[in-house]
């Protein structure tokens, strides 16, 4: 993995044919001095942008892009710093001269979900008053479920982007595990990074999926306080470490400097805003 903080302004969705991760921010939910923890993908002609939080939209335009131009999009779950700027990006392309109906990546459990108790408030009534679908606005690709293989794992590909999705246990706090959680995801891209998405601290889902494939990063959410919803620091920097090592924090809030001298000591680093992770 090879860190590059250079990029031209639009940010080019395209490359060299490198896998490449960019985060357009990759702080918390409520996070002020990053923008939420949003993540486009490229490698060569493709693209997928994974979340789309509330100041996405915002967070794309720094960057010389329109909630347009994103043509691919993949949503882990539903909270706002997940999904928050998703009606700016339906009602763009439908009604703001975007190029067409955009792409997303979705189960047909989750687009329910996402529709029904979300989306749909802003969205069904427009030019008719007979409502719109969320099949009016998106172009749907539904992961191919992988028989064998835990948490009800997903494979999705954009191009050369091949995404394995599989369900994390996020919320409620007190859910017992992943199957009683509200519908989450993470990933694991080109076999061979991990992404955790939002998720309660979960050795279990670390150890399969290092088992299963040969990981050489993972991308961790993190909080600094125990309890709540995401795993902690002081859970993280307590495993083995030879995964600590391969660990970089994502998802942080604004007090992460002073953490950063001990994640440093344990293997870890945080995720860097604006910045290319290559994997070639
Ligand atoms: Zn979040
Ligand atoms: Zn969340």
């Amino acid at each position: 993995m090879k860190l590059r903080a250079k990029w031209t302004r639009p940010l080019a969705l395209h490359n060299q044919g490198q896998l490449s991760l960019f985060f357009i921010g990759c702080g918390s939910a409520f996070a002020r001095s990053h923008y939420q923890n949003n993540l486009l993908i490229i490698e060569g002609d493709d693209h997928v942008m994974v979340d789309c939080g509330t100041r996405a939209p915002l967070a794309l335009s720094e960057l010389g892009l329109g909630v347009t131009t994103v043509r691919n999009w993949l949503i882990t779950h539903s909270h706002a710093d997940h999904i928050g700027g998703l009606e700016e990006v339906m009602l763009m392309n439908r009604y703001g001269g975007g190029p067409g109906k955009p792409t997303i990546a979705i189960a047909a459990e989750y687009q329910r979900l996402l529709w029904g108790r979300s989306l749909r408030g802003g969205c069904e009534l427009n030019e008719t008053s007979e409502g719109l679908r969320f099949e009016d606005f998106w172009n749907i690709r539904r992961p191919r479920r992988i028989r064998g293989l835990p948490r009800n794992a997903a494979l999705v590909r954009f191009g050369n982007i091949e995404l394995l999705l599989f369900r994390t246990r996020h919320f409620p706090e007190h859910a017992a595990g992943w199957s009683d959680s509200f519908y989450s995801v993470g990933m694991i891209v080109n076999q061979r990074i991990l992404f955790t998405g939002d998720t309660q601290f979960d050795p279990d889902l670390l150890h399969i999926f290092q088992e299963l494939y040969d990981i050489e990063t993972i991308f961790h959410d993190v909080q600094f306080r125990t309890g709540g919803v995401h795993a902690s620091f002081e859970d993280l920097v307590a495993l083995p470490q030879a995964t600590r090592e391969k660990m970089v924090l994502m998802h942080y809030p604004d007090t992460w400097m002073s953490h950063r001298e001990r994640a440093e000591q344990a293997g870890m680093r945080f995720a860097r805003q604006h910045c290319f992770y290559d994997f070639s």
